[in-house]
């Protein structure tokens, strides 16, 4: 199967109960400020080039955000901050994302997250991250070839992620490598991989400045060298 073909799996997934009912309920009350909207509330594939050399890994979709529009991070405030970068460091080719026509592409960098659907304050349960990480395992086998450096927000996708990397034929140091923001790991393999960690661009992290858009373009910036993008 191909990348494409793996996206069309995903968004059939019901196999997290708890998150099945929360994404379909969210989608069906709404917020009010996009009550005439049609919400997306499945999960959420992975967005960008299937033969990327970049990949970035958050945490799982927004329940008003990814839920709704059915890209990730596409409308909501954390997006805001992640496409604005993106497109400062010459990885996007606009600063935002609204909805899945909005004509945004990035270049050679695709977006994941090890959880798909929209969990309840977003914290998904350890089994629901253990349940999405069959998604994880295959998109990483499929972006192998490709991909040279991953950019990971936050801890939860940091330490969600090293096993899955081990499991793909990379080297990962025992103890595993603590997240910080600034982290940068090279992993050997049959061609090294640069990890990177990143804070979260939630807007916890944002709104506080303990993430501000310096930062996270610093990081993205020496992923995409690092990525030969
Ligand atoms: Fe399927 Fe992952 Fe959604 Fe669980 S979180 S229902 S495994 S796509």
């Amino acid at each position: 199967p191909t990348l494409p073909d793996m996206d069309a799996d995903l968004v059939d997934c019901r196999r997290c109960p708890r998150l099945v009912e929360w994404r379909e309920r969210v989608a069906h009350e709404k917020r009010a400020a996009f009550r005439d909207q049609t919400y997306w509330g499945r999960p959420v594939p992975g967005f960008g080039p299937a033969d990327a050399a970049l990949l970035i890994v958050g945490l799982a979709p927004a329940a008003h955000g990814g839920n709704r529009t059915g890209r990730m991070f596409t409308g909501d405030r954390s997006g805001d901050i992640l496409f604005a970068a993106l497109h400062a460091v010459g990885l996007a080719n606009q600063p935002t994302a609204v909805s899945v026509d909005d004509g945004l592409t990035l270049r050679g960098t695709r977006i994941t997250a090890p959880v798909h659907c929209a969990p309840p304050d977003n914290k998904p349960t350890p089994t629901e991250r253990d349940t999405c990480r069959r998604w994880l395992d295959e998109e990483l086998r499929l972006l192998t070839p490709t991909v040279r450096a991953v950019v990971v927000l936050g801890g939860f996708g940091w330490r969600a992620l090293l096993p899955v990397l081990g499991d793909a034929g990379w080297s990962v140091p025992k103890p595993r490598p603590a997240f910080g923001h600034g982290a940068h790991v090279e992993l050997a393999g049959t061609r090294p991989l640069h990890l990177f960690g990143c804070y979260h661009v939630s807007q916890q992290n944002t709104f506080t400045g303990r993430l501000t858009p310096a930062m996270l373009e610093t990081v993205l910036a020496d992923a995409g060298r690092a990525a030969g993008l």
